[in-house]
């Protein structure tokens, strides 16, 4: 056995899970976590709800403290940041506040996350964010409230930079915010922001907001976001964030609009500077490809999480989906493999749930039909409507469910949910059947639960099925769409 330790890059949620999981399968050996920051095992899903004032301490957020690390037995160095992979010495070059050193490593995982892209927008403008860290949300957290009314007990017992959150609680308090994006980080940031009493425009480039849930999904979030307040500007994208020192405001399509915060959710890219001098491959959206295990194609180099590629369970073509299972999942395996139990890491299908105010959604495989198209399949969907209850029982919403299948084989492709009761949880069962490679006709067997308070007694994934199941038995030509 090497004498050199598992080293991890990234002390979040793909790296202290393969740690953790490392660490009590190999009792024996070594493993460091580099993380360049202070902060560890956070939940940035969170964000948005401590922003909407929702949860009362962004401590709440945080997971496995530096302590429980080093109890676990982990070997965690913050403020370290590795800035070069040398793979043919076995080693990384880390450097620190007090100076640089070489680490060597017997295998090494990179889960170094991605990074908020900022495009052409000024976020150094005071009142201009974006929100890929928990210093961020305190700092937007404290700029929202008024100054004689910041309440410092926000923030007690975490690494923040305090002084960033002082400064921001010290500036007078907006009124109308800007958010550029309408993904799901801009749709969680115009509730939250709503919630907190601002005039919240929100700006989408493409004719809706939520690209991957489809177009009905997003014309009910749209309506709901306008219900609550929200002014949806789609095909509408913002070209500048206009001020001196401070955000005055969003320039779009010849004019501008007045705004005291901008939020910019236009995207993340993954973090691979370290890897940029190794010959390791990357994939799509510029991430780290990765095998079934994690591994990358440098010996002993394993990446997981937001910096790495995934297999898609429809296409089986590798994919860049960062989302929180996945960094999870991915390192716990990598952990096993690296203690000497091969696991795979298992594909993903894409799942993804959001909310917006009483609006929520689920989306999972494949609903483009270019998408499809390009890899290999032919395409057919319906939309239905159903209640989510017995219509006699109080409570009952209509939910939209859209089904893609592929009209030769009549294999699940994917699926999205809308609704206002209970809609999103609902998408594990669509999830469940994409990942089983069901048919929508054996979609149309399945046995789901029924009684009045929970689903009318033909759920309405049952009926999606049933339509899309009618479409695909009746001859091509004969379809409307
Ligand atoms: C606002 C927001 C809301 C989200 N909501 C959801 C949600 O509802 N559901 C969901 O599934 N996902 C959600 N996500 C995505 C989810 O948070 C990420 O998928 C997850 O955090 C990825 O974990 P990770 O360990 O790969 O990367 P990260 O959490 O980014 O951690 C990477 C770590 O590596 C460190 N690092 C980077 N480079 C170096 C280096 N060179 N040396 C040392 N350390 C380094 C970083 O400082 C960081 O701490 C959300 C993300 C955001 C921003």
């Amino acid at each position: 056995m090497s004498a050199d330790p598992f080293v991890v890059v990234g002390g979040d949620a793909a790296g202290l899970s393969a740690a953790s999981k490392f660490r009590r399968d190999a009792v024996d050996r070594d493993v460091i976590v580099f993380e360049k920051g202070r902060w560890i095992s956070y939940a940035y899903c969170g964000m948005p709800y401590f922003i909407a004032g929702r949860i009362e301490s962004l401590q709440d957020l945080l997971s496995l403290s530096p302590d429980e690390a080093e109890k676990r037995g982990i070997d965690l160095r913050r403020g370290h940041e590795v800035t070069a992979v040398r793979p043919d010495d076995g080693v990384v070059d880390v450097e620190t506040v007090d100076g640089s050193f070489e680490q060597p490593y017997s295998e090494l995982l990179v889960a170094t996350g991605g990074r908020a892209v900022t495009g052409p927008f000024a976020v150094d403008l005071d009142g201009a964010f974006t929100l890929h860290n928990m210093d961020a949300a305190a700092a937007i957290d404290a700029y929202i409230a008024s100054p004689s009314a910041y309440d410092f007990a926000r923030v007690e017992g975490t690494p923040v930079d305090r002084k960033r959150v002082e400064y921001n609680a010290s500036l007078s308090t907006p009124s109308t915010a800007a958010i550029i994006g309408g993904g799901y980080v801009g749709v969680e940031m115009a509730e939250a922001l709503t919630d907190r009493g601002l005039d919240v425009h929100l700006f989408q480039r493409s004719g809706h907001v939520l690209p991957p849930f489809g177009k009905p999904v997003a014309e009910r979030v749209e309506a709901e976001l306008a219900d609550k307040g929200v002014t949806v500007h789609t095909n509408t994208p913002v070209e500048q964030l206009v001020g001196e020192d401070r955000i005055e405001a969003v320039a779009f399509d010849g004019t501008e609009l007045a705004v005291d915060l901008a939020i910019v959710g236009v995207g993340i890219r993954p973090n691979t500077e370290l890897v940029s001098s190794t010959d390791i491959e990357l994939g799509p959206g510029g991430a780290i490809r990765t095998d079934d295990y994690g591994q990358t194609n440098l010996p002993n180099v394993y990446a997981a999480g937001d910096c790495a590629t995934a297999t898609h369970v429809v296409t089986g073509e590798k994919t860049w989906l960062p989302l929180g299972l996945t960094a999870n999942r991915n390192g716990r395996a990598i952990g096993s493999t690296v203690a000497g139990e091969p696991t795979p890491v298992g594909g993903i299908a894409g799942t993804a749930v959001v909310k917006a105010f009483e609006m929520e959604c689920g989306r999972v495989g494949i609903l483009d039909d270019e998408e499809a198209r390009e890899a290999g399949f032919d395409p057919v969907r319906s939309t239905i409507t159903a209640g989510s209850r017995s219509g006699y029982y109080p409570g009952a919403t209509e939910t939209d469910v859209t089904l893609v299948a592929d009209r030769e084989t009549g294999k699940l492709l994917g699926g999205s949910i809308v609704g206002a009761d209970r809609a999103a949880v609902r998408i594990n069962t669509l999830s469940t059947a994409v990942e089983a490679g069901m048919t929508v006709d054996e979609l149309e067997r399945l046995d789901l639960a029924y009684a009045p308070p929970f689903s009318p007694v033909w759920d309405p994934i049952l009926v999606a099925a049933k339509v899309l199941n009618g479409r695909l038995e009746v001859s091509p030509d004969a379809k409307p769409e």
